[in-house]
């Protein structure tokens, strides 16, 4: 893949790895990951995610997003008094959140990062299997087409809306400021479409204004990686050999796109 590659832009020093397709340069690996923590950096900065002493607790699925996301937070923060505490949220899905739990744990044990587990049985009270279930015999009991609105969620629209919400539980237990999640450059820029299409003003305008407070039981959510592309993220964790959960979610089939 590099044989045919140029020096390094950036350094002049190492071979070129990667193409930035931004401005056309080529990059070596050192210099790419250096870039990629930079756009967080500017970021975190120019919409002012982040308080010098915050309690950052950072949403870690152990998944590429959230991987890459706790590495560059812990480059970055550790200049700063603030502290970041990872979070792990077991929906409860047989045969795949088993696989990424101690994934997840071992990332944050390596960065030295305090690590918390929750669930959506302990904070919600269900599972997500128990509560897709639930859905599933509660519409078969619902009137048929035509007779009244029945409005038909699947498993990732329960699964969006008790993931944030046992996220903002967990965060208010460890007494967290923020909650810093993986959404990445592809995922806002979907969902400022789907806000678009909606023609949903309020949202559209959230996503450019600083973390709020918006209620008292609320913790404002960020999005640090918000400006860098899903491609970039998954190069940042090859080149700095972070493990991640590949594991297929067994709802992702069924999956739909909710806004967040
Ligand atoms: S695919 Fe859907 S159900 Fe599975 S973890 Fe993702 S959002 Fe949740």
């Amino acid at each position: 893949m590099t044989k045919n590659l140029p020096e390094c832009y950036t350094c002049k020093k190492k071979p070129a790895v990667t193409y930035r397709r931004i401005d056309g340069r080529y990059l070596c690996k050192e210099c790419f990951s250096k870039w990629v923590s930079s756009i967080v950096r500017k970021t975190v900065s120019q919409k002012k995610l982040f308080e010098r002493n915050d309690r950052i607790i950072v949403g870690l699925s152990g998944g590429k997003d959230s991987t890459v996301l706790l590495d560059i937070l812990h480059k970055i923060e550790r200049k700063y008094p603030s502290e970041l505490i990872a979070v792990c949220i077991d929906e409860g899905i047989a045969n795949y959140r088993e696989d990424g739990l101690p994934i997840a744990e071992k990332i944050a044990k390596n960065l030295d990062v305090e690590f918390h587990l929750f669930s959506f049985k302990e904070l919600i009270g269900y599972s997500l299997d128990e509560i897709v279930e639930r859905s599933r015999e509660l519409q078969e009991k619902l009137p048929s087409k035509g007779e009244t609105k029945i409005v038909k969620h699947g498993p990732c629209s329960f699964c969006g809306v008790f993931r944030r919400k046992a996220l903002n539980i967990a965060a208010r237990k460890l007494n967290g400021d923020k909650v810093a999640t993986g959404h990445n450059l592809n995922d806002v820029t979907q969902t400022i479409l789907l806000n678009l299409l909606r023609g949903d003003s309020n949202k559209l305008l959230r996503g450019e204004l600083p973390p709020e407070k918006t209620h008292e039981l609320f913790v404002p959510r960020v999005k640090p990686l918000q400006a860098v592309a899903e491609r970039d993220v998954v190069l940042y964790a090859f080149y700095n050999n972070l493990t991640y959960h590949t594991t297929e979610c067994p709802y992702a089939s069924k999956m739909g796109r909710s806004i967040s």
